[in-house]
């Protein structure tokens, strides 16, 4: 993908976890990339640890629920890299909460993050997109809500519906400026905040994985890339699931029956 080489990318909530391996790898093709988080010190952390990957990163503490924000870190982008190419709209919450216990503080922290978020994010870079004439979108969706459901996550799953429901709105709205919009569906990769989870929830997710094992962050940023780059210029309103193979199994007893190869 050497198309990206100097191009300007914004990621979202990139000073940890699968943000952080989104620019790492925009990074690694010669990008420059603007990380965005709430915690100075994680920022600062990650680009000390970014700063070999290649390309030019830098940060600044933002909110994405904060639309003023979002404008200041598009603005930002422009004024360090002379434009925006591409936005990974990934920032985002997970807190478990069962239904019967949910409070509207509990649903307004995943919907301010996870939607309204997302769309100020995508709304403050509309204009340098457009600029850019081959703007890109790549949303960090999940497995979770789109396609599967887990006790706990029903506030979560239904705001990573949300996301899949404007992509394929936004794609429309934004083709006629030459922006794509796509999204990724990660299923279970190691990260800051899954790990947060627990070990027993770790070890069941790896059990439930046909490829056996969790995705890193670092096989979400290779999706991101692509769907970046010139070559997936024909692709909008799209989404790429990067699970594994997760999602596959009819039933458990599918996984159970698997052949075991390995010698
Ligand atoms: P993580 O390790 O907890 O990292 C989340 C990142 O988002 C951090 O940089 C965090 O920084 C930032 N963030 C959170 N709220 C923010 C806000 N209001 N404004 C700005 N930045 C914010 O989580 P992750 O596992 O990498 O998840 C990243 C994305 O992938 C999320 O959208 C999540 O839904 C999605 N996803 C993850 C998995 C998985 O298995 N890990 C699976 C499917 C989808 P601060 O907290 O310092 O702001």
């Amino acid at each position: 993908m050497n198309s990206l080489h100097g191009r300007s990318v914004i990621v979202t909530g990139g000073s940890r976890g699968i943000g952080k391996g989104i620019a790492r790898q925009f990074l690694a093709r010669g990008a420059g990339v603007l990380i965005t988080g709430r915690d100075e010190a994680a920022l600062s952390a990650a680009a000390k640890d970014l700063a070999s990957s290649g390309g030019d990163v830098a940060t600044m503490l933002a909110d994405v629920a904060d639309r003023a924000a979002c404008a200041a870190v598009a603005a930002a982008a422009v004024d360090r890299f002379g434009g925006i190419d591409v936005l990974c709209a990934n920032a985002g919450v997970f807190p478990a909460q069962r239904l019967a216990d949910m409070t509207p503080s509990d649903l307004a922290h995943v919907f301010d993050t996870n939607v309204y978020g997302m769309i100020w994010s995508v709304q403050a870079c509309l204009d340098a997109l457009t600029a850019s004439g081959r703007g890109r979108i790549v949303l960090t969706c999940s497995i979770t809500g789109p396609i599967t459901g887990f006790p706990g996550w029903s506030h979560y799953g239904a705001s990573k519906s949300a996301q899949l429901g404007f992509l394929r709105t936004a794609a429309i709205e934004l083709a006629p400026r030459g922006i794509t919009v796509n999204a990724v569906m990660p299923g279970n990769i190691a990260t800051e905040g899954l790990a947060d989870l627990g070990t027993d929830y770790l070890r069941q997710m790896e059990q439930s994985v046909p490829l056996g094992r969790l995705g890193s962050v670092d096989e979400i940023g290779h999706a991101c890339v692509f769907l970046a780059s010139d070559q997936a210029a024909y692709i909008t309103g799209q989404s790429l699931v990067v699970d594994g193979g997760q999602v596959l199994p009819e039933s458990l007893s599918a996984l159970h029956a698997m052949p075991d190869n390995r010698e």
